[in-house]
């Protein structure tokens, strides 16, 4: 593997092979062929930091399913706490289906606590949550994904989808910022 890199001002260490992502990847795929048999899935791949990781899952799914792509965009709201989000590019009715949601990772859980909130608006059977990475340690809102490929510490990483400041989602492996 490659050694210290620096994106823009700050450097980033090597920290998951795409070896190691793609083992845990692949874990989390059969499980979810089991779970899932006979279900139709629709996955909803969450832009821009979960399309690596979608495509490299959804390759792995031997099950009957189906993929789109959504984006959670902030707006400026009444309020005047916290960050706002909102779905933008849902196309399917999801009325009666299985969702899985698949995110690049959940720190705080804001973002995928909103995007379900607004999902369950739409009456699907169920939804369930695929995340490459969680940070538990982070997690200030209650909710829990259901298919987790890595848990880490509470530090910043990129690759592999996942950037700072736009640049790095192209990295083979992820790498974690050094101080
Ligand atoms: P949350 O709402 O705090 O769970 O954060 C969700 C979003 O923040 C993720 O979908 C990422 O886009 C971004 N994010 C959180 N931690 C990291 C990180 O370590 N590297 C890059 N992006 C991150």
């Amino acid at each position: 593997m490659n050694t210290k890199i620096q994106i823009k001002d700050r450097f980033f260490t090597p920290y998951i092979s795409r070896d190691e992502i793609a083992a845990a990847v692949g874990r989390i795929a059969s499980k979810m062929n089991q779970d899932l048999a006979g279900k139709n899935p629709l996955f909803l791949c969450v832009l821009n930091g979960a399309f690596v990781f979608a495509a490299d899952l959804f390759r792995e799914m031997t099950i009957d399913s189906e993929i789109s792509f959504i984006r959670m965009k902030s707006y400026e709201g009444m309020h005047s706490t916290g960050e706002v989000k909102q779905i933008y590019g849902l196309q399917q009715d999801i009325t009666g289906r299985t969702v899985v949601v698949v995110e690049d990772i959940v720190d705080t859980g804001f973002t995928i606590q909103q995007l379900l909130q607004q999902l369950n608006s739409h009456n699907p059977k169920e939804i369930k949550v695929a995340t490459l990475l969680f940070k538990p340690d982070s997690l200030k809102c209650d909710v829990k994904p259901d298919y987790v490929a890595l848990e880490i510490p509470p530090a910043f990483i990129v690759g592999y989808g996942l950037d700072y400041d736009e640049q790095g989602r192209n990295l083979k492996d992820i790498y974690v910022v050094s101080e």
